[in-house]
């Protein structure tokens, strides 16, 4: 009997033990599971530290050395911003120097949002074909629009940071002010998105490659920035206003023959054919064998 009950009690003992380990364990699991749930959500804009980028030559490019000889093609980077613009950028895009892709990739990129009128279309077409892409925004735009930036970024896109201001005067008048339009870019973006990470993936306005802009390009690799321009457009900056025709037969010429395709596209207010036209180049990009990819996947 005097048995019976110390085993009663032995297993009252038991159980309480057991559900007091069991509950702790689910504490635990669910503080875990939190944690994760943030680790895979920041990478959209956070993008992932990239350590160093493998050339043709199998060299290794850390990221403030400087390499030679970058893959060239001649496009322009015309008025994207008539308020801001100041400078037209007619020279060569470059990409860093890598190995070729063995596979079609296609990163779409659109600068100078988010807008009203023209992101709510993009995103719309790019949930519709199930495509992410990257997006360098303005943080002066993200201001007026913190909404629309939070769409991209739940939406599943990579936020990259396109400066704070645009404005070519002030960014490119000494490099100390465009790294710190940069990083005005990059606490928009943060306090928005309620994050504190950084937006490591950059790309300069007008693009990288001028000869000028060189202690400019140095300074970004030096604050831990990576900057990256493009190798194929649909022309909606270049010159005068295009129809979706004409944007879709210029991304087609530009894109020729290129296994990995660093798409510059705008979603600012006056880019409405841009946005028009997307869903017929995903579709021509997607029948050509091409597969999506944000630009935090570039350096891989
Ligand atoms: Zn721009």
């Amino acid at each position: 009997m005097r048995n019976r009950k110390t085993y009663r009690k032995l297993q009252k003992k038991k159980t309480i033990t057991i559900s007091f380990v069991t509950l702790t364990l689910l504490i635990i699991l669910s503080f875990i599971g939190v944690k994760t749930y943030t680790y895979i959500s920041t990478p959209r804009v956070i993008s992932p530290k990239v350590e160093s980028i493998k050339t043709k030559e199998n060299t290794v490019v850390k990221p403030n050395e400087t390499k030679k000889n970058n893959v060239s093609l001649s496009f322009q980077d015309g008025k994207e911003l008539e308020s801001t613009e100041s400078i037209r950028v007619t020279e060569t895009g470059k990409l860093p120097e890598r190995q070729v892709s063995k596979e079609k990739v296609a990163y779409l990129t659109f600068d100078d949002g988010p807008t009203a009128n023209v992101t709510p279309v993009v995103l719309e077409v790019l949930k519709k074909h199930n495509v992410k892409a990257t997006f360098f925004v303005l943080g002066k735009m993200a201001e007026k629009h913190p909404e629309i930036l939070k769409k991209e970024f739940n939406d599943g896109h990579l936020i990259g940071n396109h400066t704070y201001s645009h404005d070519y005067k002030y960014i490119y008048s000494t490099p100390d002010n465009f790294i710190s339009d940069i990083k005005k870019g990059e606490e928009t973006i943060n306090k928005i998105l309620g994050l504190d990470g950084k937006v490591q993936i950059i790309r300069f306005p007008g693009g990288s490659f001028p000869k000028k802009l060189e202690n400019y390009r140095q300074a970004a690799a030096k604050n831990g920035y990576y900057y990256i321009d493009w190798n194929s457009l649909n022309g909606d900056a270049e010159g005068g206003k295009k129809n979706e025709a004409q944007l879709i037969d210029r991304l087609i010429k530009t894109s020729k023959g290129k296994k990995e395709l660093v798409i510059l596209m705008h979603d600012a207010a006056t880019k409405m054919a841009t946005a028009n036209s997307l869903g017929q180049i995903i579709e021509y990009l997607k029948s050509s064998g091409y597969r999506f990819d944000t630009l935090n996947n570039y350096y891989k």
